[in-house]
């Protein structure tokens, strides 16, 4: 008999599997490469280019991507410079799973970041300009790949959340000023208004 499937649905920050360590994957299944399919239609729904198991509602160490190598204005590819970048953009979609990230030097870069978590907020977030991903793949590849732009940006927001960090959390004080009223609201509508903000790096 047919197991009953419970559709997943967007988790909204304040929602309490947003905010724990997820678990990690044991094995990769069918029912892993199903999960892994319906958070990219939930992604792609919401047009972002990364979600992880955790914003599905799902306690698990996988994170998807989708991002477009990048072009210039009339549709160029633009070089990009990272392994990561050059071997992993033609391929995506992808799924990571259990991913550890490292960062690599001590370059860091600033960049507006938004989350389908944090519905239509978005704010400075700075970061390392560099990492180093290992995980594995849906396919059973594993990958152990130095990845910058872009990439290194959705894949630290990703991986962030699989350690119940949403990336409000990183915020200095004047981008998260910017979007204090519009995360009350996003709080007051989805009956979190008793989550408290729990800021990292800040004493
Ligand atoms: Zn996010």
């Amino acid at each position: 008999m047919a197991k009953e499937k419970k559709a997943l649905t967007l988790r909204i920050i304040g929602d309490p599997v947003l905010h724990q360590i997820a678990k990690p994957v044991e094995k990769i299944d069918d029912s892993l490469v199903d999960l892994a399919q319906e958070m990219l239609n939930m992604m792609y729904k919401s047009n972002g280019i990364g979600l992880a198991a955790p914003q599905a509602g799902v306690s698990l160490r996988m994170f998807v991507l989708d991002i477009e190598p990048p072009e210039d204005e009339e549709g160029h590819p633009l070089p990009v410079n990272s392994p990561g970048e050059i071997q992993l953009l033609p391929q995506m979609p992808l799924a990571f799973i259990n991913p550890e990230v490292t960062p690599i030097g001590t370059e860091e870069s600033d960049y507006d970041e938004g989350c389908l978590s944090v519905p239509k907020l978005y704010a400075t977030v700075r970061r390392p300009a560099k990492v180093m991903l290992k995980a594995t793949l849906l396919d059973g590849r594993e990958i152990c790949i130095e990845c910058g732009g872009l990439l290194a940006r959705a894949i630290q927001h990703e991986n962030d959340h699989l350690d119940g960090v949403v990336f409000v959390q990183k915020l200095e004080d004047e981008p998260l000023d910017s979007i204090k009223k519009g995360l009350d609201k996003i709080l007051k509508k989805n009956g979190k208004s008793n989550y408290k903000l729990k800021r990292l790096n800040k004493a």
